[in-house]
């Protein structure tokens, strides 16, 4: 069992690095997280190995839509560097993903209008973060000091290899999945703030540029499209999904596992809300009576929604979204306070609250 305090310790050493070179490694931080979450086992465990094609699946999430166009008065129109110097691979690519499949900014909808693209991009990215980002996160000083996994290839692996039986294959190092995903709500906002002051350096806009910090993680970089919105008001009956009161004609959408903790955008993960309770939500996980409400409705009541969402490629995935629900409630200590209603927080039994989202993995 490698000792939490040690993987905190490191990864925190690692997002503090200096002189950054690329935005890589932070991408590769937050890929294994995402990735490790949105494989949570039944009990919200997260998986003990990773394959590389998944790392590179989160990378893509990661940067697709950050290579659209930042069109801030403060900076060149076009996409942004995200490499001290010389050319990116990686982000070459994804821009070329993007721009194949029409400006798509998730991974869904790049999988529908470019196909091809898509596994060409991921061909690229997996081969790229397996030689450079993969092998030199846990250097530290120069030194090698692996704290999170081990892999068995160097930086001359092919793609043959990776996809070989057996390869490709990234070993947690003992329970270090679970802790980073324990860590989700300390590392990503770190991770966030460190990439953006490295583009804003490498582009020349102002640190504190709010506008660069949504243009690259803000939950409102996507617009919701009013079939979406329409749905989503059909399947609620027209009223709020927390209170149930009708719903005022400026609804809005609510990710019920809180942005800021795992980014979902798949239709499993919204409902419309009334500003007040959305206001009032804000980063809190749902009590269990919202929870179960939420299992329900999308065991039961979502099939128009994710068949629009699938004919729009839209993204929809009830297994990664519950997935991700299991994590963020996975490792919560006794006594956190679950959101219940307006104004409202409670601790709940966490026991009782996880056994709700405890099913299999179908299939
Ligand atoms: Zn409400």
């Amino acid at each position: 069992m490698s000792e939490p305090g040690l993987v905190a310790e490191r990864l925190l050493r690692v997002i503090d690095e200096g002189q950054r070179t690329a935005t890589y490694k932070l991408a590769l931080i937050l890929a294994l997280l995402d990735a490790s979450a949105s494989l949570a086992d039944a009990n919200g465990k997260a998986p003990q190995r990773l394959h590389t094609r998944v790392v590179a699946e989160q990378v893509v999430r990661l940067y697709l839509p950050q290579v659209r166009s930042y069109l801030g008065a403060d900076a060149e129109d076009g996409p942004l560097r995200q490499i001290s110097s010389g050319k990116s691979v990686t982000l070459r690519a994804v821009l070329a993903l993007h721009l194949a499949a029409g400006g798509a900014t998730t991974l869904e909808a790049a999988r529908s209008r470019a196909p091809g693209e898509l596994e060409r991009c991921l061909d690229e990215v997996e081969l790229n973060f397996a030689r450079f980002p993969v092998l030199r996160l846990q250097v530290l000083g120069g030194v090698p000091l692996p704290f999170l996994y081990d892999v068995d290839w160097t930086e001359n692996v092919s793609l043959g290899r990776l996809h070989a039986p057996g390869g490709g294959s990234i070993r947690f190092r003992d329970g270090a999945s679970d802790q980073l995903v324990q860590l989700a709500s300390l590392v990503r906002p770190l991770v966030e703030v460190h990439w953006v002051r490295q583009v804003a350096r490498w582009n020349g806009i102002d640190v504190e540029s709010e506008q660069l910090r949504r243009h690259l993680f803000g939950a409102d970089r996507v617009a919701f499209p009013a079939w979406l919105r329409g749905s989503l008001a059909e399947v609620q009956d027209g009223r709020c999904f927390y209170c149930a009161e009708p719903l005022p004609a400026a609804a809005q959408v609510d990710h019920v596992l809180p942005w800021s903790r795992f980014p979902n955008d798949a239709v499993e993960n919204l409902v419309l809300a009334d500003s007040r309770c959305n206001a009032s939500k804000r980063d809190f996980l749902v009590g269990i009576d919202h929870l179960s409400t939420w299992v329900r409705r999308n065991r039961c009541d979502l099939g128009a929604t994710t068949a629009a969402a699938t004919e729009r490629g839209w993204p929809t995935d009830p297994d990664r979204s519950a997935a991700l629900m299991r994590a963020g409630y996975a490792h919560l200590p006794e006594g956190t306070p679950l959101w219940i209603g307006r104004n409202r927080v409670a601790a709940e039994d966490l026991v009782a609250v996880r056994s709700v989202l405890a099913f299999d993995r179908p299939g």
